[in-house]
């Protein structure tokens, strides 16, 4: 059985050229088998991720519908934990669910692993129909295009500080590159967490949002290490978060302080990068990789949302738009997520 079906109207990517590639299709609508849910979807989000899948740079089986991010209301349910009108939002996250590593909770080590939208059909659609176990209760305090904004990016962000780097309160946290969707998601996860947060962005324009969320300083993206160890008064930061990749890795080496945790997720500029080891070994620092998360790393996520983490939204457009909003995503460098409502 496929993971996810996507239903009625949707955004099927079928040529990998671009957002001219994604069209609008019809598909027929089917009742959920048992363990199975239908939720007509009520927002969806945008990421880099499906940027990279409609111009062939992330090669995925077509026809594919894009989107790993929903948020919806139950229409049909096949599962008795769920019933018609309940409001979720989607683990983005596609597993087996059965195998020794999903039911030891950990879904990213499943040999079925898989993201929403890239490995499976995703949530730019009317309908979708999925495992009960990707369904979450929507945090009542979010709006729809607040809860389609918060599952892969802020899931990632969140296992990247919590689980991998074990960021605590009164830590100094540096987020490389704070305006793409992981660096913004990681400055407000960061201050929910008590952290004090420090960033940087090559949008120099974009520096009095981030410090609007919460960053106590905004850097520029090049030679950032020297005015990170001023404000900590030579310590560096405790954890750098870093979804650039190559460019930045060497400057975020040198902002990690003495038994500092560096943790990656992206190499959006360059997959190989060059390791200094002395400033790994005689510095303790500890390199941490990291990609989506868990289902039990969702359901915190999504606790914290209830406690008021609120994602932020940078635009919305009609599904029907959906060329339009991946050619804005691609074209400007926005604060916040692109979000579609069918
Ligand atoms: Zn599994």
């Amino acid at each position: 059985m496929r993971m996810v079906l996507s239903q009625g109207r949707c955004a099927v990517l079928e040529e990998p050229v671009g957002p001219l590639g994604v069209r609008m299709r019809e598909r027929v609508t089917t009742e959920p088998p048992p363990g199975r849910v239908t939720v007509r979807v009520r927002a969806a989000g945008l990421n880099h991720l499906d940027l990279w899948v409609v111009t062939g740079a992330q090669r995925v089986e077509r026809p594919r519908v894009i989107s790993a991010d929903g948020a919806g209301v139950v229409e049909s349910s096949g599962a008795e934990q769920w019933a018609a009108g309940d409001e979720v939002l989607f683990f983005p996250v596609a597993a087996c669910w059965r195998c020794e590593r999903c039911r030891l909770g950990q879904q990213v080590h499943c040999s079925r692993f898989a993201v929403l939208g890239e490995h499976s059909d995703g949530a730019a659609c009317e309908v979708v129909q999925l495992p009960a176990e990707n369904l979450y209760r929507k945090p009542a305090g979010l709006s729809w295009a607040e809860a389609a904004a918060l599952p892969l990016a802020y899931l990632t962000a969140w296992r990247m500080l919590v689980t991998r780097a074990r960021l605590c309160a009164g830590e100094t946290l540096l987020v490389v590159g704070g305006s793409g969707a992981v660096g913004t998601a990681a400055i407000l996860i960061g201050k929910h967490l008590g952290a004090s947060v420090l960033t940087t962005t090559r949008a120099e324009d974009k520096g009095p949002q981030l410090l609007e969320l919460g960053a106590r300083h905004v850097f520029p993206s090049s030679g950032y290490s020297r005015p990170v160890l001023d404000v900590t008064d030579g310590r560096g930061a405790d954890v750098v978060l870093d979804h650039v990749g190559a460019a930045t890795f060497d400057e975020s080496m040198r902002s990690t302080g003495l038994g500092g945790r560096l943790v990656t997720c992206g190499a959006t500029t360059g997959v190989v990068t060059q390791l200094n080891l002395p400033r790994v070994f005689v510095r303790h620092l500890e390199i941490l990789g990291s990609t989506a998360g868990n289902a039990d790393e969702f359901g915190d996520l999504v606790r914290a949302a209830d406690r008021g983490l609120r994602p932020v939204v940078a635009k919305e457009f009609p599904l029907a738009g959906v060329q339009e909003a991946l050619s804005f995503l691609d074209s400007s460098d926005q604060v916040g997520k692109v979000v579609l409502r069918p």
